[in-house]
């Protein structure tokens, strides 16, 4: 299956990614962390990315396009694929389509995960990152078992860079301007399914599943 999801940040995208590629057997393809390995590896192309991240800004469609291309052009996205975190404006949204279309593999369903603002605001400031595995927990909703240590490796876990207060507010007017239109993208397409997104990981997997009809 070939699946994008959309949602504001902190909305649990990556989580429900995560779990629905592994359960379909297809990997969650992430341009956040593509972007954020290509910064920790002081590529060119992170240097560039670089400054809008940190200010929470988006970076540059070229930037995201061709990393987006290089990572579906991978053998194991040949059977399907969960896009988290793009396309993040209509723009990009029609080059996934003309993409897609030239390959003659069109995209079946983009799941749009809804939530209030306040709970986004807790889990975005409570959020802590394992810079070991990558694996997320919030303080508020997913505590570690132990302070602020990684239960998978021990690791000490660390608050990423644009979940800082202020460009969390940025990020959010970000989606809200340029992110939300994506959703009414689909919707004309008739590709859009919506999903409550409050509650238990489990239960809004259970969710997306039925959305999915997968
Ligand atoms: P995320 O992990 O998805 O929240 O992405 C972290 C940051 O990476 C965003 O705030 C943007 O600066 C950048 N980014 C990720 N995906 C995209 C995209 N599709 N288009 C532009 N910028 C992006």
């Amino acid at each position: 299956m070939r699946i994008v999801l959309l949602g504001a940040p902190g909305s649990g995208k990556g989580t429900q990614a995560n779990l629905l590629g592994q359960r379909l057997g297809i990997p969650q393809v992430s341009t956040g962390d593509l972007l954020r390995d290509a910064l920790a590896s002081g590529s060119e192309l992170g240097r560039r990315a670089k400054e809008a991240m940190n200010a929470g800004k988006l970076v540059s469609d070229e930037i995201v396009l061709k990393i987006i291309k290089e990572r579906l052009g991978m053998d194991d996205a040949a059977s399907g694929f969960v896009l988290d975190g793009f396309p993040r404006n209509v723009a990009q949204a029609k080059a996934l389509d003309k993409l897609l279309k030239k390959i003659d593999r069109p995209l079946h369903k983009a799941v749009l995960l809804e939530i209030d603002d306040d709970i986004l605001l807790q889990r975005l400031t409570g959020r802590l990152t394992c810079p070991e595995c990558g694996r997320v927990y919030n303080l508020y909703t997913n505590p570690p078992k132990i302070d602020e240590q990684c239960d998978r490796d021990g690791s000490d876990l660390i608050q990423r860079s644009d979940d800082k207060q202020a460009t969390i507010e940025n990020r959010l007017r970000v989606y809200r301007a340029q992110t939300a239109p994506v959703a009414d993208f689909y919707a004309r397409e008739d590709k859009l399914a919506t999903v409550d997104a409050e509650g238990e990981i489990d239960e809004i997997a259970g969710r997306m599943r039925t959305a999915l009809n997968a």
